[in-house]
């Protein structure tokens, strides 16, 4: 299965724009891509550039979201919608219809709301530590850190972001100071994780919220299935139908090229190359996991 996504995926290689807004990112070469499939009895199974690590960017959001779910429950909801938003990934339009609620957890508005309710005291060292701990669980790889280098960029160019959080603090939905609750967004989003690391450390996700290897309960099953019903309807930003016709899979895009996808009851599957299309999903990658469900049958629409 894996030498024919080789095959199908190597005439297009490098394709796609490589995101530039966060001119880290920029820096970064087209030219490559990486696959693992994560499966219930823990294996992991690579192709390519699986064990390099690369900048999760926006596929942080679903750990922010299934922290904030399994620490603080369904507050959240009061805070953020769950409706796809037929917008770009950092659009601000409908914030002001819709008086500073962002309308799902995964467009970047939502996803600063996520990490605000999670920094509650102010303290988002301590929010980040606990994130990145998670993950090295989940993961359970040590090696998972941040990349500084991204963060000091992202930070830097983070204008609109900036614009994102005034604007919802002007309607009383941030809780923190606004540059405490980006100085953590930012972080997050500049976690650098391989392949192999980002499908083990999802792979509660397609498994009703319990790690099927360890048999840890990670969130309730509840939770897991309002997470992927999220990942299915909003995970692209307005190419979230696109990639729910081609895939059929819940996934989670991020401008570092990453998408994560969730197999429920199968697997997790990461993917990436840089180059993006304009909602900012990876084009290589998705040509990967059209590939993937093809020749798996996986969907959710079976
Ligand atoms: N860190 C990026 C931003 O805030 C995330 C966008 C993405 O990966 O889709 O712009």
């Amino acid at each position: 299965m894996l030498a024919t996504i080789e095959q199908t995926v190597q005439p297009h290689i490098g394709s796609g724009k490589v995101a530039d807004y966060i001119p880290a990112l920029a820096a970064v070469d087209p030219n490559q891509f990486g696959m693992a499939v994560a499966l219930k009895d823990g294996s992991v199974h690579c192709l390519g550039d699986a064990a390099k690590p690369f900048s999760i960017q926006s596929i942080s959001k679903v750990f922010t979201l299934s922290m904030t779910l399994r620490l603080m429950g369904a507050e959240l909801w009061k805070r953020v919608g769950r409706e796809p938003s037929g917008s770009g990934f950092n659009s601000i339009v409908q914030l002001e219809y819709e008086c500073g609620i962002p309308r799902n957890p995964l467009i970047n508005a939502g996803a600063i709301v996520v990490t605000d309710h999670l920094v509650n005291d102010g303290d988002c060292d301590t929010m980040i530590d606990q994130l990145v701990a998670r993950l090295r669980h989940l993961a359970q790889d040590e090696a998972i850190a941040i990349d500084d280098e991204v963060a000091r960029s992202e930070a830097a160019a983070g204008a609109r972001n900036r614009a994102l959080a005034n604007f919802m603090a002007s309607y009383g939905n941030m809780t923190n100071p606004v540059e405490d609750t980006l100085s953590a967004y930012f972080r997050h989003c500049a976690i650098a994780m391989s392949c192999r690391q980002l499908a083990r450390a999802a792979l509660y996700l397609a498994f009703d919220g319990c790690d099927p290897v360890t048999g840890e309960q990670i969130i309730t099953s509840s939770n897991c299935r309002r997470i992927n019903a999220v990942m299915m309807t909003c995970g692209h930003y307005d190419n979230s139908g696109d990639f729910a016709f081609r895939i059929g899979l819940p996934g989670k895009s991020g401008v570092g090229g990453g998408i994560l996808v969730i197999a429920p009851t199968f697997g997790a599957i990461a993917v990436w190359s840089p180059g993006l299309n304009d909602a900012g999903t990876s084009t290589v990658g998705s040509i990967a996991l059209e590939s993937l469900v093809e020749q798996t049958g996986w969907s959710v629409f079976v």
